[in-house]
């Protein structure tokens, strides 16, 4: 499991400016989705072959006098679900009481907190920590996280406590089980349609659930949709599967951290939405999180039944608009409840499966990039035209194909949503993106 990192500090110390120094993406799969990923609070990052996800639990008072509670709760639980945290304070500014008060806080917790001392950039480093030393912790790194200065030193220290991934770790991955993750806000029916799924005929559980950290991972056998075969499954529960009568069932919050760790996890994602409530922001949040990784997604609108035709319209007509900026999502609508609809997800589960890892030769591959291309060949940009000589397929969930010509930088995003989308329609994927890699060889 990757490790989990927690920025906690008042305004203005610098956490969004270390965050996006810790997450900077690498290799952006999709482009920016537009009111997904605005105010991003979670992110992956990587240190060599380390990743890790880092939290900006934003939320502390404002005020740096008179506060009673300086963490908010969902600063609380940001800082409760993560396994390390890294509290940041402005080198400039001093020590103020609201520092005071978050490191006493910080120092009940039983796990490890780590205090950046930012902005020392142009400090002399020992004067700026010296201010701090009384805040009771010990470990103390002065860094500048706009130039990114002890930034690496810093994470290389904060990792060093995890154990490095084993490859070998719990048992062998095997390629042709399809992992599913079921996402979705509390009370949108994630329970009562795992129920749903794991009671069906054609499908055969087995006892051993393995948990990871925050949910359950459970294995079973199911065949498939030409009924000619059968395919493993993991169904990776993010809500806790309930029906071992369990009495008390406590008001769940909503974790992200355990949604994305989830969505590590799979393959295949399964977002469930409530239709009543229609598309709220935090679905599409957690939509933007699934999209940024580039998994296959299938979306589930649940509770369908006894819905007047009015709402039935005003709930597509909100589904189409927020999610026009992914046009290849499709969203199939359910009731977990009665049944309806559910035997049929695992038709575009696996769909999207194979889409996500679907094999294609090059020689195939470059026939279709050369009929595309032929019909619709690439614009001029001032004396220069691409060329696009040859295609190959470079990696899977997403399918990626690796494109090889020349002057390919100049190709315009018009052009490259063509080719995408020509892709996309010749090699049939369906519910799965597709991301092109544009190579230039001169
Ligand atoms: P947040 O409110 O804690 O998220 O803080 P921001 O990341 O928005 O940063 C607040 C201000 O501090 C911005 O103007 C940043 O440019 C500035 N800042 C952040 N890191 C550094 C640093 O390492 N050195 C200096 N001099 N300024 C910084
Ligand atoms: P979870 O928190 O996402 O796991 O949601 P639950 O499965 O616990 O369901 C929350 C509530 O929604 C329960 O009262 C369910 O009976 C109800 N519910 C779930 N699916 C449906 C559905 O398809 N139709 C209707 N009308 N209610 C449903």
């Amino acid at each position: 499991m990757k490790p989990v990192i927690a920025l906690v500090g008042r305004p203005n110390v610098g956490k969004s400016t270390l965050f996006n120094r810790l997450t900077r993406t690498r290799d952006a799969i999709v482009a920016d989705f537009p009111g997904l990923t605005r105010d991003r609070q979670y992110g992956d990052g990587r240190l060599g072959d380390r990743p890790y996800t880092v939290v900006d639990t934003g939320g502390i008072g404002e005020s740096e006098e008179g506060i009673d509670r300086p963490m908010t709760d969902q600063a609380l639980q940001a800082v409760g679900e993560a396994d390390v945290v890294l509290f940041l304070v402005d080198g400039r500014a001093g020590l103020t009481a609201a520092d005071e008060q978050v490191a006493s806080e910080l120092r009940k917790l039983p796990k490890p907190v780590y205090l950046a001392v930012n902005k020392t950039d142009g400090l002399d480093p020992d004067t700026a920590l010296a201010d701090f030393y009384g805040l009771g912790l010990t470990e103390l790194f002065p860094i500048a996280a706009a130039h990114g200065r002890g930034v690496r030193g810093m994470i290389t220290e904060v990792l060093k406590a995890f154990p490095e991934a084993d490859e070998d770790d719990g048992e062998p991955a095997d390629p042709d089980t399809v992992r599913v993750a079921v996402l979705g806000r509390p009370n949108v029916g994630k329970s009562t349609l795992i129920n749903r799924i794991l009671g069906e005929e054609r499908v055969v559980v087995f006892d051993q659930a393995g948990t990871t950290r925050d949910t359950i991972e459970v294995p079973f056998v199911r065949q498939d949709r030409n009924g000619d075969g059968e395919r493993n499954y993991v169904l990776i529960d993010t809500a806790g599967i309930r029906r071992r009568g369990k009495v008390h069932e406590t008001i769940e919050k909503f974790s992200v951290i355990k949604a994305l760790q989830a969505v590590d996890a799979a393959q295949v994602v399964m977002v469930v939405i409530d239709a009543r409530d229609g598309i709220t922001d935090q679905d599409l949040h957690l939509l933007g999180y699934v999209l940024e990784t580039g998994r296959a997604l299938v979306i589930a609108v649940n509770k369908w039944d006894g819905l007047e035709a009015d709402h039935r319209q005003w709930v597509k007509r909100e589904l189409e608009r927020r999610l026009h900026f992914a046009p290849w999502v499709k969203v199939h609508f359910i009731s977990a409840l009665h049944g309806t609809g559910v035997g049929d997800l695992f038709g575009f589960i696996e769909r999207a499966w194979d889409s996500a890892f679907i094999k294609l030769g090059s020689n195939a591959l470059t026939r279709m990039l050369q009929d595309i291309t032929h019909s619709h060949p690439p614009p001029r940009a001032g004396r220069f035209r691409a060329k696009l000589r040859y295609a190959h397929l470079g990696g899977s969930n997403p399918p990626t194909v690796v494109i090889h010509g020349n002057r390919t930088e100049s190709l315009p995003n018009s052009y490259q949503r063509y080719l995408e989308n020509k892709f996309r329609e010749l090699l049939k994927i369906e519910g799965s993106p597709i991301r092109l890699e544009l190579k230039s060889g001169d």
